[in-house]
C-alpha cells in the first residue's frame, strides 16, 4: 500500500529579498523548518525508507546553509559585502523566497532519491515563519 513518510530538518539562515517593497528587503533571518516527505511502497520490514538514510542524505545540504547568508547572485550590494567579509554565504541563481528554496531542495533531493525505484513521489515543504510555508512536489 502506498505510504508517505516525513522527517523535519531545521536550520538558521539569513537572507533578504532585494525586490521586495516591505520588510523582506532588509537583511534578516529565519529559523527554517523543512519537511521532506517520501511516498513509496514499504519494504518487507515495513519501511518506505530508513529515516537514518534520509537524514544522512539531507543533512549535508542543510549543513551547507546553516548559519549562512543565502544570497541571490544578482544582489551585488550583498554579494560584494559577503565576499569581502569572508562570512559564511551560499550564492544562488534565484531570489531566496520560500518557494524557490523549496524548489531548490526538491531538485537536489530528487537526484539523491532517484535510484530508489520503490519511491514514487517527493514533497518538500519549507516553513519560513510560524504562519507561512511553501511546498513543492513531484514524481521521482
Ligand atoms: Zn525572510
Amino acid at each position: 500500500m502506498l505510504t508517505r513518510i516525513s522527517k523535519d530538518f531545521r536550520w538558521e539562515m539569513a537572507h533578504r529579498l532585494p525586490f521586495h517593497d516591505g520588510g523582506c528587503r532588509n537583511v534578516h533571518g529565519h529559523s527554517y523548518q523543512m519537511w521532506v516527505e517520501l511516498t513509496g511502497e514499504p519494504d518487507a520490514q515495513g519501511m518506505v525508507l530508513d529515516y537514518f538514510i534520509m537524514k544522512k542524505l539531507v543533512d549535508p545540504l542543510v549543513a551547507e546553509i546553516d548559519h549562512a547568508f543565502l544570497c541571490d547572485r544578482t544582489d551585488t550590494l550583498i554579494v560584494e559585502f559577503l565576499q569581502a567579509s569572508g562570512l559564511k554565504a551560499v550564492f544562488v541563481d534565484f531570489p531566496s523566497t520560500a518557494e524557490n528554496i523549496a524548489r531548490w531542495f526538491f531538485e537536489r533531493l530528487s537526484v539523491l532519491f532517484s535510484d530508489m525505484k520503490h519511491l514514487s513521489e517527493l514533497r518538500v515543504r519549507i516553513q519560513e515563519t510560524e504562519r507561512t510555508s511553501a511546498e513543492v512536489w513531484g514524481k521521482l
